[in-house]
């Protein structure tokens, strides 16, 4: 699960990051509205947390702005503001949460469980490319009507790939999302993970999907 905390005060942003990593979420940082919004648009995210008052562009400015763009990662609000109408409007803007600071470290932990346990249920649609399909939910990929087993690893990579379709992705952009950059990207380990995946998905197959750029890395698409 990877999250996106877009937040400018330092000491909130590093209790919020620090916390929820202990719980094994990967976090990524934005410290103002402007790269929050570009991490948004350009990663895919399981949930975005988001403060209000930012620096640049404003919380609901974001929020708008992807809900716009019809990124449907569930967000959630933080603001010190808390009146109903504030309520009212991140809600009505697209948020799906709202969280007053201060908070208790334990109660944000429970709403990203809750919103994350939400979308899985609700949202989570399946990823398509040709006749390979993948469902997050019910961590199922299937090409025609061949069901493939795939290792947690190889599941987690296939997903980077199918949600980045037609779009280049290199070794390092793997390594930051399926590995959460925690190796060297000059180690092979990538393009063994792909060697697998290419010969649980395309060998015998047709169109092949998986495809090296060379010097640069990887994209699926199906020419
Ligand atoms: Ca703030």
């Amino acid at each position: 699960m990877r999250l996106l905390l877009v937040e400018d005060e330092k000491k909130v942003a590093s209790f919020i990051k620090k916390g929820l990593e202990e719980e094994g979420y990967a976090v990524d940082w934005a410290s103002d509205g402007e790269a929050g919004l570009y991490m948004g648009l350009d990663t895919f995210y399981d949930l975005i947390i988001l403060d209000v008052n930012l620096p640049v562009k404003s919380g609901l400015t974001v929020l708008k702005e992807l809900r716009n763009q019809n990124i449907t990662t569930p967000i959630l609000l933080l603001t010190v503001r808390a009146t109903i109408e504030d309520k009212v409007i991140g809600l009505d803007t697209g948020a799906d949460d709202y969280l007053p600071k201060p908070f208790a470290f334990q109660e944000l932990r429970a709403r990203v469980r809750a919103l994350l346990r939400r979308q899985s249920k609700t949202e989570a649609p399946v990823l398509q490319v040709a006749d390979l399909t993948l469902d997050p939910a019910r961590r199922i990929v299937s090409r025609g009507d061949q069901v493939i087993d795939l290792t947690a690893k190889e599941f987690a990579l296939l997903d980077y790939l199918m949600r980045s379709k037609e779009r280049v992705v290199t070794r390092t952009m793997i390594a930051d999302h399926v590995w959460d950059g925690g190796f060297e990207t000059t180690t092979n380990i990538i393009d063994v993970y792909v060697n697998y995946l290419r010969k649980k998905i395309d060998a015998g197959n047709e169109p092949k999907l998986i495809h090296t750029v060379r010097g640069v890395g990887y994209v699926l698409k199906a020419e």
